[in-house]
């Protein structure tokens, strides 16, 4: 029986499992994927961000990985570019821009650290219920095995189209439909 499950353990997941378990909650994390794990991203953490890793102790880590600080930054605008340099007065880096595999990776194992457990590998199917509130979770390792879960809270922090928020009939209430679309090329 853990206080908390949390489904999805990206820079939402594990991020929130760093804090709970950071203040002795007993945490699970449970993700689909295996850390490192690539997913699409433009990779920048603007300065709410990386003032957010400075505070949980893992912006060092961040930069430690080789992943320069930035500090000026550029947006061509087809026929013309505003660029210039973003100062803070915390002497935190304005961005970053770390691929998914380092960050996320990072966070997972600082919530390791902190005492969290990671489940990989791990599909979420269906949430239990005590009558009244959702108690757990079932879902299977990448074998079939079926695994079943309880904990006073579970938070779905799987990402676009969650299957927690699905399970759970949770309403949509702000929704906005495509307006552009990226190319993203290394
Ligand atoms: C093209 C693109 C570029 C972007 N660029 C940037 C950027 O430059 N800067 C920025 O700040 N943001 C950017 N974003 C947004 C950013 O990627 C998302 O806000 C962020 O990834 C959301 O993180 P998350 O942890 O909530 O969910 P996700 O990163 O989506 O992670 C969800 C996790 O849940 C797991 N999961 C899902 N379903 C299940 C299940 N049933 N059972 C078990 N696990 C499950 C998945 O495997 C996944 O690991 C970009 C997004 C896109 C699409």
């Amino acid at each position: 029986m853990y206080d908390v499950i949390i489904v999805g353990a990206r820079c939402a997941g594990a991020a929130t499992a760093l804090l709970l378990a950071r203040r002795g909650y007993r945490v699970l994390l449970v993700d689909k994927a295996a850390f490192p794990s690539d997913t699409i991203s433009g990779h920048l953490i603007l300065h709410p961000g990386t003032r957010k890793l400075a505070e949980w102790g893992v912006l060092d880590k961040v930069l430690a990985t080789g992943c320069p600080p930035i500090n000026v930054v550029a947006q061509e605008f087809g026929d013309f570019m505003l660029s210039g340099e973003v100062r803070t007065e915390d002497g935190v880096p304005a961005c970053v821009g770390p691929r998914r595999t380092v960050l996320d990776k990072l966070l997972v194992d600082e919530a390791i650290a902190a005492g969290a457990t990671l489940r990989e590998g791990f599909t979420l199917t269906e949430l239990l219920s005590d009558g009244e509130c959702v108690a757990g979770i079932r879902g299977h390792t990448h074998n079939g095995a079926v695994v079943t879960e309880g904990a006073r809270i579970v938070v779905g922090a799987d990402g676009k189209h969650s299957k927690v928020a699905q399970l759970v009939g949770a309403t949509s209430y702000r929704e906005v439909g495509s307006l552009t679309c990226w190319y993203i090329t290394y």
